[in-house]
């Protein structure tokens, strides 16, 4: 069997596992196949194993790929960080985008929005340990600014992102995503079409998992490693 067949097939199986033994169901968590750095025909045959959600975090390298794969049952996620010069292609490629941190950012992504697609799905990303490298909100903010792009037509807010500092400790990584569940909880109150809360990644799938997690976002165990 393919690696990227074999790993695709261990991965669903722990989110299945991780899922049930957290009493969540595991059709509640969608896996997104984090295909950065790697080639078009890697994306070939994951989508043959029947995996649709792609991540990508460099815009040109995205748009070459988006292009090449272009008729394919493909939902694409943007990840990666946003320059104000680039949310025109963002917009127009992507059906998703998960780093937004500014209203302006968020602004530009909904006037350049294509009036044939529909509205781009959003997630605010929060900076869940304060981190001065990290992107991201600081989790008091999210309700702002989820006001804010409430009222913009052409985009549509989903929910919240974080990517928090790498602990291997199992109880470790599981604090911050419990926050992370708290502020999407708090965040749903008000905003109740707000049903995604991207966590997990790799190495600390199980623990966002277990806090919640709505989608994880895996490009190493399924594709290898980056080099
Ligand atoms: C690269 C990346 C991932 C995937 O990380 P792995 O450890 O390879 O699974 C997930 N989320 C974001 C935002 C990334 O940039």
């Amino acid at each position: 069997m393919h690696n990227i067949e074999k790993n695709l097939a261990l991965i669903q199986q722990k989110i299945e596992l991780t899922a049930r033994q957290f009493q969540r169901d595991p059709q509640s968590i969608t896996l997104l196949a984090v295909s950065k750095t790697k080639p078009v025909s890697d994306i070939q045959t994951a989508l043959r194993c029947g995996q649709h959600d792609f991540g990508e975090s460099y815009l040109q390298e995205a748009e070459h790929k988006i292009s090449a794969l272009d008729g394919n049952p493909i939902v694409w996620h943007y990840i990666g960080s946003i320059q104000s010069n680039k949310t025109r292609k963002i917009s127009a490629l992507f059906d998703w985008v998960h780093s937004v941190e500014r209203f302006k950012i968020a602004r530009q992504l909904d006037a350049h929005r294509p009036l044939h697609k529909a509205p781009l799905n959003i997630l605010l990303q929060v900076n869940i340990d304060n981190e001065a490298s990290k992107s991201g909100i600081p989790v008091h903010e999210v309700s702002t600014l989820a006001e804010k792009i409430e009222q913009l037509p052409r985009v549509r807010l989903r929910g919240l992102m974080a990517i928090p500092a790498i602990h291997t400790d199992p109880q470790q990584q599981r604090e911050p995503y419990r926050k992370m569940q708290q502020a999407f909880i708090e965040l749903q109150r008000r905003h109740p079409q707000c049903d995604t809360l991207s966590m997990g990644m790799s190495d600390d799938m199980q623990a966002a998992i277990a806090e919640g997690s709505t989608l994880v976002r895996i490009g190493t165990a399924i594709f290898g490693p980056r080099l």
